[in-house]
């Protein structure tokens, strides 16, 4: 681990259902997180839209990030919310690509590549989260990838964090081996060398997603020699996100 950033993203999704349930589980992470993140473990939590002003008021030990966003700066996109006004709002990251948004809501390629390009015209860094389904070769996974980073400059290689997510292992409470974890990184990293120099694409994080908790975490890290985890189910239990950067430590 040494040497190595490592990540904890919490992405909350449409959760939790009251500004007051949100504020009670954003308190607790800030306080929480800052006795257990003894290793300096980059803390991100990803709220829904409505809740990112009051999580970015007096909230420590972590960083704030949001879990999508259109590509305009603004216009007459009926219910859509901008990188700029984002990047306004003290977000630091952006989920893109996660696999929720490519099935209900047809997501495609071009698009997540728009919403990239945006997003670091805005300062902040893309999780791109990339992902097989059940039965389907890895191969997409470098598809998706090409087509996401398409016309991205190499000098934007070193703010991209991308997050290995396969979708049989999402919210099922069954994660990927931490092997099946690394073979996915050395395709993600033999990727990413076609399209940007290895300085480059060594300073990229890949992180895992995909059912990851308290007594899993470390093996991802370790022998599955992932930079972290985005994380859903357990990101919304203080108590055991918290744990969760324990066992980083
Ligand atoms: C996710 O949705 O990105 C995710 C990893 O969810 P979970 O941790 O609940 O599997």
């Amino acid at each position: 681990m040494k040497n190595r950033k490592i990540y904890l993203i919490g992405n909350w999704k449409m959760n939790p259902g009251t500004v007051k349930k949100a504020k009670g589980l954003a308190v607790d992470i800030s306080v929480g997180m800052e006795s257990a993140n003894k290793s300096g473990t980059k803390v991100v939590v990803c709220p829904p839209y409505p809740y990112l002003e009051l999580m970015n008021n007096n909230m420590s030990g972590f960083e704030l990030g949001a879990q999508n966003c259109h590509f305009e700066d603004q216009g007459a996109y009926t219910g859509e919310v901008s990188p700029k006004m984002l990047q306004d709002i003290g977000c630091k990251y952006v989920i893109v690509g996660h696999s929720e948004r490519r099935e209900y809501f047809a997501e495609s390629g071009e698009l997540i590549n728009k919403k990239i390009k945006s997003i670091l015209k805005h300062g902040m860094i893309p999780i791109l989260a990339v992902g097989e389904k059940d039965g389907e070769a890895l191969n997409i996974v470098s598809e998706q990838i090409k087509v996401a980073l398409d016309g991205i400059p190499e000098k934007y290689a070193k703010t991209l964090v991308v997050a290995y997510e396969p979708i049989w292992a999402i919210g099922t409470g069954n994660p990927a081996t931490p092997d099946e974890a690394l073979s996915a990184k050395i395709l993600i990293r033999k990727t990413l060398r076609d399209i940007y120099s290895t300085k480059s694409v060594d300073s990229i994080p890949i992180i895992y997603g995909g059912s990851t908790n308290s007594k899993n975490i470390k093996s991802f890290i370790e022998s599955g020699e992932m930079d972290g985890a985005l994380v859903g189910g357990a990101s919304l239990e203080a108590k055991e996100f918290i744990r969760m950067a324990e066992a980083i430590n």
